[in-house]
């Protein structure tokens, strides 16, 4: 973790990403220890799975996946599965690509911004309370009760805009 680039939440390409896998799943074991959620082997392949790498996955090839594996897979394992795995907020579902993306975050509380780049489509997670809550503001201000602020921004992230990705 010692990039001396510029900040960015999109992790570089030489990075250690055996390391983000590792990091996810014991976060996963923790996170289910600690509120008695039970990480079962088709959850825990499904989560890694998903962090293969920084870039969304689809529901329906992540079955494709499951089923490369457990050829009996049904479709309602792998979805439930991946109902599990959000609502334990290891991932988050893209609502904006309908996909899946693992969580980055330690803290992943309140309402994340999503950065989606076209490019790589790689997605990297920002938080930002003053976001959450401004659109909150503005929602209530123009007469709406807002009760999910997750924002997903598209664009282009540095690697890809300077070529190097
Ligand atoms: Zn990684
Ligand atoms: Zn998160
Ligand atoms: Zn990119």
């Amino acid at each position: 973790m010692t990039d001396s680039e510029k900040p960015t939440a999109f992790r570089s390409e030489r990075h250690d990403h055996a390391a983000c896998v590792a990091e996810a799943l014991a976060r996963a074991d923790s996170v289910c220890a600690q509120r008695g959620l039970r990480l079962t082997a088709m959850r825990r392949r499904i989560l890694e799975l998903i962090w293969q790498n920084h870039t969304p996955s689809k529901a329906y090839d992540l079955l494709d996946l499951v089923r490369q594996e457990h050829r009996g897979a049904a479709p309602p394992t792998v979805y439930r599965a991946l109902e599990f795995l959000r609502d334990a907020g290891l991932v988050h579902h893209l609502e904006s690509i309908d996909a899946f993306v693992g969580c980055d975050a330690d803290e992943c509380r309140g309402q994340p911004q999503f950065l989606i780049c076209r490019g790589c489509q790689r997605v990297a997670e920002i938080h930002s309370q003053r976001l959450a809550h401004d659109a909150a503001v503005e929602a209530l201000g123009a007469g709406f009760q807002a009760e999910n602020e997750i924002i997903e921004l598209h664009g282009i992230c540095d690697a890809c805009r300077e070529g190097t990705a």
